[in-house]
């Protein structure tokens, strides 16, 4: 008999933007002139920048020529990405991270997501609650979980994040965890860490020979200085991190799809009998057994993002952006909320002081706006809405008067 992964089973039924999305549709089939503004989901609205622009259509040309035609390229990715990338996003801050350790992909989703089947069934995961959801339902599917009760699955060890540790837990709360997840600037609260709440966390894992899965999908939204855009900012991080990064927020290639993980040389895990076994060849195995690369034509457009013309354009529309989130911030604190985020991330992590669907609904049903409501980020999501900064200033000013309105 053929037997299904009964793991995916124990995945609760309704996926949170599936739930948002039948609401809303709902809302508009019963209003058909309603102008709804989606604040909703993370998904960009810019374009993308020239510099990107211009490279990809230089690259389709080389497709197009039999002399420069590219098949099938190396699965890590082109050494001309990963040298940028290490020279721009580590080297020139300082940081010691080379092209080799470097893992070109199609985005930090599916690295996320296929990073773990690197490690044990038997390792103990820690997320943060409220969470990107990936990092849970990935281990669940995997069958590192119990059954979810009452919005939480046996076995996971959950780092409340809220306004008590200003959402950014410490290792105390990790136990005995193996693995643990940590995201700044944070997806879904907006929350960024600072090196030394960072440093705590790499020293708390080089003790107890855990390991870090950091992802970085914000960075570039980091505007204050000193704040940390990668745990290998942190002092001994080599040893005990993974990083993730993703194009897609960074410049607007949430469809073009392409992203990076670091996988430092001499960063270990460890067999049954305690022998230490190097991760970075065991990452390079898994990808060029089961990834075929990211496409040229993708790779040469997110090049581009680290040329001069590609820095400062890719700056701009994220500054667009987080004007997009201090408009919003202004008016909601005006009107009495607590909201965290912003200024160093496109999220706004609103305290609703009450029920989040409640709250969802009455923006929706009121004001014909679409936001997230924080429980579906996880049980300490409860009792606020995620606002994202991804929309036209028009949509954005537009939102907040009726906000005003309703608030
Ligand atoms: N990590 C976080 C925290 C995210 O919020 C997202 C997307 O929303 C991703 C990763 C996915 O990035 P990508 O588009 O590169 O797959």
């Amino acid at each position: 008999m053929l037997h299904v992964n009964e793991n995916y089973s124990k995945i609760q039924a309704s996926y949170l933007f599936t739930e948002i999305a039948h609401r809303v549709s709902a809302h508009q089939a019963a209003n058909p002139d309603a102008k709804i503004i989606r604040l909703g989901i993370g998904d960009v609205t810019e374009p993308l920048c020239d510099a990107v622009v211009k490279a990809m259509h230089k690259a389709v040309d080389d497709e197009a020529a039999r002399e420069n035609f590219h098949g099938y390229g190396p699965e890590q990715g082109y050494a001309f990405l990963r040298e940028k990338a290490s020279k721009v996003d580590f080297q020139d801050r300082g940081i010691d991270i080379a092209a080799d350790e470097i893992f070109i992909s199609d985005g930090a989703k599916c690295d996320c997501g296929n990073i773990q089947e690197l490690f044990g069934n038997d390792v103990k995961i820690a997320v943060g609650d409220p969470v990107y959801p990936v990092y849970v339902d990935t281990n669940v599917m995997a069958g590192r979980t119990g059954a979810n009760e009452g919005g939480r699955y046996g076995g996971l060890t959950y780092l409340t994040c809220d306004a008590s540790n200003g959402f950014v837990p410490g290792p105390e709360a990790a136990g005995d965890a193996d693995i643990v997840y940590l995201c700044y600037p944070n997806n879904p609260t907006g929350a960024v860490a600072t090196k030394a709440q960072l440093q705590k966390w790499v020293d708390w894992a080089n003790d107890r020979k855990s390991l870090i899965l950091f992802d970085a999908a914000y960075e570039a939204f980091i505007r204050t200085p000193g704040i940390p855009h990668s745990i290998y900012e942190c002092e001994g991080a080599r040893k005990c991190a993974i990083e993730f990064r993703s194009y897609s927020k960074t410049a607007g290639f949430t469809g073009v799809r392409c992203g990076y993980t670091v996988v430092p040389k001499g960063l270990v895990a460890f067999a049954s009998d305690g022998s230490p076994v190097e991760l970075r060849p065991m990452w390079t195995r898994r990808q060029t057994t089961k990834f075929n690369g990211a496409s040229y034509i993708t790779q040469r457009g997110a090049e581009a993002i680290y040329s001069p013309e590609g820095q400062a354009q890719t700056k701009a529309t994220i500054d667009f952006y987080l004007e997009n989130g201090r408009l919003m911030k202004e008016a909601l604190s005006a009107l009495g909320y607590e909201v965290t985020g912003g200024g160093n991330s496109p999220y706004l992590w609103v305290n609703v002081k009450g029920d989040s669907w409640e709250f969802f609904d009455k923006l929706l049903k009121e004001a014909n706006v679409v936001t997230t409501p924080g429980a579906g980020f996880g049980k300490a999501g409860e009792g606020y809405i995620r606002i994202s900064s991804f929309n036209s200033r028009a949509n954005v000013l537009e939102a907040v008067e009726r906000i005003r309105k309703v608030l």
